[in-house]
């Protein structure tokens, strides 16, 4: 396997924190990214998701400070960034550009964390946080999650805001949308913050309550392979923003505030009312819905080898009427699927990043080898392909 092997980040977090403040930090915190295993775009329709946490993590080590400074630094752009408590409602959202890109996810994870506990800035102390990851970045595996989760768990605890962890996934998604400015839902905040071995969490994103749904693949001898093309993809441009506004007009055009409320019984009744781009984008999001709800209950019953076909038709329905495939997404899918996977998708937002596909133990590297040579006969970068396992969430190492 040409698989990233997970590397010593929680040690690099550490090793890092030293070289930057010369003392050993309080604390150890991490949390992981996250793989999507059905339900895609479904999250700010307020419908269901189904992510699990993966076993690559963002580290964060953290000591308080007492001068009311937050400073962040990360293995990815060693240069710290400081920031005084007492400044953050300044920065965010208006004055965002002043700060690197990268240091708005933490800086604004503490500021949505003070604004979501009503917490004044001067019951607080400033801290030194340094980051380390091994979660691949833009591969659909959710880094930005990981390092909200990881802030979200370190600054909580260290302040005693006694928060909970849904909470500190909506803290996460606040600093997303507002302090960097990505129009993202909260699956990846929430399968960050709650993941669990064998198991994924079955969200639903009107309530935010959510279900440990058990996998059972360790059991079926199965194995979840990642195949992550190397095509970067980013939420904050591209074709995010219209497919959102899309889902929005079919929405508005049923009389419902979100497409969690159309089924699949109901669309015929939109073909009438939308043109034929903003159906098939709402059709997309109505059959998937659906998926989610058949997945669950598949794996209740049948069990994780039944979910194959589920996982091919939400393939399709994203490459063919949401339209967010690219052809490396598209090619990875169809070479898994001849090499003998159970079932495959793409996984994330689309545009890029990766696609997953759900494989019995014993077939796992002749899938590997299938989806490599298919991806060089079609001239592209040679994709990285490794299994994951679901992983245990957010919280504090050491
Ligand atoms: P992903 O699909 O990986 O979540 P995003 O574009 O949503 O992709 O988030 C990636 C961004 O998150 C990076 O460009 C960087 O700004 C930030 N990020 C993630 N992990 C780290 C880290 N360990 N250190 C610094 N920044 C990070
Ligand atoms: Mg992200």
């Amino acid at each position: 396997m040409t698989s990233p092997t997970p590397a010593p980040a929680a040690r690099g977090a550490r090793d890092l924190f030293v070289e930057l403040t010369g003392t050993e930090p309080a604390g150890m915190w991490s949390a992981p990214g996250r793989v999507n295993l059905i339900g895609e775009h479904t999250d700010y329709n307020d419908g269901f998701v189904l992510p699990f946490a993966i076993p690559f993590r963002t580290h964060v080590a953290l000591a308080p400070r007492r001068d009311g400074v937050l400073r962040v630094v990360s293995t990815f752009d060693p240069v710290p960034v400081e920031v005084p408590l007492a400044e953050l409602d300044a920065l965010f959202p208006d004055r965002r550009d002043e700060v690197p890109e990268w240091a708005r996810y933490p800086l604004g994870v503490a500021w949505a964390l003070l604004g979501a506990s009503g917490t004044a800035v001067a019951d607080v102390s400033g801290a030194d946080l340094a980051f380390s990851s091994d979660v691949p970045v833009g591969a659909g595996l959710s880094s930005s999650a990981a390092i909200e989760g990881a802030t979200a768990s370190a600054l909580a605890d260290t302040w005693g805001l006694g928060l909970d962890r849904v909470a500190l996934a909506r803290a996460g998604r606040t600093a997303e949308n507002e302090a960097v400015g990505a129009p993202t839902g909260i699956m990846d905040q929430m399968a960050s913050m709650l993941g669990e071995t064998d198991a994924a969490i079955f969200l639903d994103c009107r309530t935010l309550d959510t279900e440990v749904v058990d996998l059972g693949f360790d059991a079926a001898d199965l194995a979840l392979v990642v195949m992550d093309t190397g095509v970067k993809h980013s939420h904050a441009t591209g074709g995010y923003g219209e497919r959102r506004a899309a889902c929005e007009r079919g929405a508005a055009a049923m009389g419902v505030g979100a497409l969690r409320d159309v089924s699949v019984d109901d669309l015929p009744r939109l073909a009438d009312l939308v043109d034929e781009v903003t159906f098939r984008r709402v059709r997309h999001i109505v059959t998937e819905n659906q998926r989610v709800l058949d997945t669950v209950a598949v794996l209740r019953g049948t069990g994780p080898t039944a979910i194959g076909d589920l996982l091919v038709a939400s393939h399709a329905s994203m490459r063919d009427d949401f339209e967010i495939s690219v052809p490396e997404l598209d090619t990875a899918v169809e070479a898994a699927l001849a090499a003998g996977a159970i079932g495959a998708r793409m996984t994330g937002g689309g545009f890029g990043g990766a696609a997953i596909a759900l494989v019995s133990r014993d077939q796992v590297t002749a899938v590997a080898d299938g989806v490599r040579r298919a991806f060089a006969g079609r001239g592209f970068a040679e994709p990285h392909v490794f299994p994951v396992t679901a992983a245990s969430g957010a919280g504090r190492d050491a």
